[in-house]
């Protein structure tokens, strides 16, 4: 009887380009999913983009940009990760399509109209507000200290280091981070969602203590429930209400019969998994309430652990409150940490670059291996270390499992036509016996989501593969022709036992189990196939080793980050005469000898400052700049930022998805120069060698953090 599911991962705010952390929940999630479909399930794999809230509406204005076409664009750079990493979603929406807008409000009337008695409420709150910017501060504009744990520089909704979710308000010593000002406290009338009424606390007690969640996310959640003493004497009740509204002005879906009122961003995000869902059904003609109402769908989402909170409590309570079906798990994995434990930073972006990961050719199986070989089921970190994965890869990958293949086909093709036998011989067919057997407990692995565990048993088979081929030595056995039935009996083996350990691979290897397919004619898209193979094609390679360059090069330290000069031919040197001429010296630094010297006032004439590139697009019509739209802090006469735009001749080195959000420095009081493609309001630095033909790249410069658009560099 297959199985319906409807899988999600957490949906992503639409601020910036995917990091690494997203990939491996998406890997995680799609390896799950790749191997559902091979046991006959039926899966909706669902994504979207987090479209709202106040971060997107002070992004998209600074970009000089409307919320919608802020986040469409973001949207429209997703495709080269999915499809890059082979993520397999049926479909990827966005938290502002007209699916989410009707649903989070029905699903609020439903709330507030509940029979057992409303659990919508109103309440006049004191709020933040900056009196600089004139606007009511959203959660994630305000930082201070954490009421609970006293963690320094926390947001104003949930701390990061301990996990609590709180009111802005009871931030310790808080401050505006648009602006830096003490906020002051103002009225304003908010929604409540009341999961301290009795009925959540049951439901959610239940929910979450059932057993279904993993015991160490079921502890944690369990904390939240209780009454506790905090360290200065005061007492936290258990579940408080939550605020699911915000004051206009802000970027999201209209509270209905409450004008000026906006569901805050975490009530609608969730909802994006349905309105996802809901959308793919009808591009399909299906119906979207019946597939719901089906008792035997399954719901799961996974989830990183930050989100614990909100996917635990506030998102199993929306549902059932609202008459909804509740997900029947959440899996929660931990952070990916780099090179010994160096967390991710999503701001700079340090670290493992995705599409710089791709763009350098490196095979994203590799990488899909990698990490299968280091989840589990467990909420617990991971870390990515270079020469272990250059290990797993090219003695694990490519020396015990892709060498089977190679190892048989060549005799195979030249001396049997290509053709296998089924005899197998006694010891052949123990060992083709014994790979077939672990299916059921592989299969358990994979369900379990104990990826890890399931990599280390696939080897351990092929070890078994590999000693078999060292006892029986074909390549001795071709020496003599009087050998060639025990030959092809050996090779034969072989090949079947590549066929089946590539199935048990392919939920994490989907490119070359397809690959395989074609070479031994046998599908590779169900994971119980009875019958041998009986025939390949001649062997084509199927991946190559990872190299140490390549991993060097994945982490060279300097940060693609701010554009060039407003050069027009020549993207190097047309803003700089006094070295156009000059012919490259090898023996001068950087292939030029030192300009003459200046005095500090001439220095002081140049006017460097640290711009934010806000955005990055490729330049129609010019294979070498990318335009570039500055936030170098600037106003305009009416007190909004001012934008520069600038042309620069980077093209051949950086992605513009790269550099958008990155800091760089910009020659800010050269005089514009107007160039065929528009205006450009000064230059971008950057460093190259002389001779560009013997030294190509062009580099960006990318300041320390805590520089802020604006500042001076004296
Ligand atoms: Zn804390």
């Amino acid at each position: 009887m297959p199985r319906q599911l409807f899988v999600t991962t957490a949906l992503p705010y639409a601020n910036g380009n995917f990091h690494i952390g997203h990939i491996m929940e998406y890997i995680q999630a799609d390896i799950w999913v790749r191997f559902q479909r091979m046991q006959g399930h039926a899966v909706n794999f669902c994504g979207a983009d987090d479209t709202h809230g106040a971060p997107i509406m002070i992004a998209a204005e600074k970009a000089g940009k409307t919320p919608q076409q802020f986040v469409a664009d973001i949207a429209a750079g997703r495709k080269q990760y999915l499809d890059g990493f082979h993520i397999s979603f049926d479909n990827w929406h966005s938290t502002d399509g007209p699916e989410n807008h009707a649903l989070a409000q029905q699903i609020y009337r439903d709330l507030r109209d509940n029979a057992g008695g409303s659990l919508i409420e109103t309440r006049t709150i004191e709020q933040f507000f900056d009196p600089e910017k004139n606007m009511f501060l959203p959660d994630r504009f305000i930082k201070g200290e954490c009421p609970k744990c006293h963690a320094k520089d926390q947001y104003g909704d949930n701390c990061e280091v301990c996990g609590a979710v709180y009111a802005p308000t009871d931030l310790i010593n808080p401050f505006s981070a648009l602006s830096g000002a003490k906020p002051v406290l103002k009225n304003s009338e908010h929604f409540f969602f009341k999961l301290s009424d009795p009925r959540c606390v049951e439901f959610l007690s239940r929910w979450t203590q059932d057993g279904k969640l993993q015991p160490e996310v079921a502890n944690k959640v369990k904390e939240w429930f209780s009454v506790r003493t905090n360290p200065d004497g005061t007492q936290s009740e258990g579940l408080g209400d939550w605020d699911i509204s915000r004051d206009a002005p802000y970027f999201g879906i209209e509270i209905p019969d409450a004008p000026g009122k906006y569901f805050y961003v975490w009530l609608d995000a969730p909802i994006g998994y349905l309105a996802s869902l809901k959308n793919l059904l009808e591009k399909r003609g299906e119906d979207y309430d019946a597939y719901m109402a089906n008792p035997a769908l399954e719901q799961y989402h996974f989830i990183g652990k930050d989100i614990v909170t909100f996917h635990t409590l506030f998102w199993p309570a929306t549902l059932h409150f609202s008459g909804r079906k509740v997900p029947d798990n959440v899996f929660v994995h931990g952070f990916l940490t780099v090179n010994n434990g160096e967390k991710m930073s999503k701001s700079r972006g340090t670290g493992l670059d995705p599409l710089k990961y791709l763009s350098l050719g490196m095979n994203a199986e590799w990488l899909r291996y990698y990490l299968a070989a280091k989840l589990s089921a467990r909420n617990e970190d991971i870390d990515f270390n270079a020469d272990d994965f250059m290990l797993r890869v090219n003695s694990d990958l490519i020396g015990k499992y892709v060498n089977i293949a190679s190892r048989a086909a060549g005799f195979l093709t030249k001396r049997f036509e290509g053709k296998l036998t089924r005899d197998f011989g006694a010891q052949g067919s123990a060992l083709l016996a014994e790979i077939r057997a672990a299916g059921p407990a592989l299969a358990q692995m994979y369900e379990t989501r104990e990826f890890g565990k399931a990599t280390r048993e696939i080897m351990a088979l092929a070890d078994k593969v590999n000693a078999y081929v060292d006892q029986n030595k074909p390549w001795d056995l071709a020496k003599d022709t009087a050998n060639n039935e025990a030959l092809h009996q050996v090779c034969s083996v072989l090949i079947n036992t590549f066929a089946v350990l590539t199935r048990y691979l392919a939920p994490v290897l989907p490119a070359l189990a397809g690959a395989v397919e074609t070479f031994v004619g046998t599908s590779m898209q169900q994971w119980d196939v009875a019958g041998d193979v009986a025939a390949i094609q001649p062997y084509q390679h199927l991946m190559q080793r990872v190299t140490p360059e390549q991993l060097d090069a994945l982490f060279e330290p300097k940060e693609p980050t701010a554009p060039v000069e407003p050069a027009q031919a020549a993207p190097k040197k047309g803003a700089k005469p006094a070295a156009a001429a000059t012919p490259a010296d090898p023996n001068a630094p950087g292939g030029e000898a030192l300009a003459s010297t200046i005095g500090i006032d001439d220095f002081a004439k140049i006017d460097l400052r640290i711009a934010r590139i806000v955005n990055c697009e490729a330049v129609e019509g010019s294979t070498k700049l990318l335009r570039l739209t500055l936030d170098v802090g600037e106003k305009d006469e009416a007190g909004q930022p001012r934008m520069r735009n600038v042309f620069s001749g980077i093209a051949s080195m950086y992605q513009p998805a790269q550099l958008v959000g990155q800091l760089t420095v910009l020659v800010a009081n050269l005089a514009p120069r107007k160039m065929k493609f528009g205006l450009s309001e000064g230059m971008v630095l950057a460093a190259s060698h002389a001779d560009e033909a013997a030294q190509p790249g062009i580099y960006i410069l990318n300041p320390w953090p805590g520089a802020q658009p604006g500042m001076r560099i004296h």
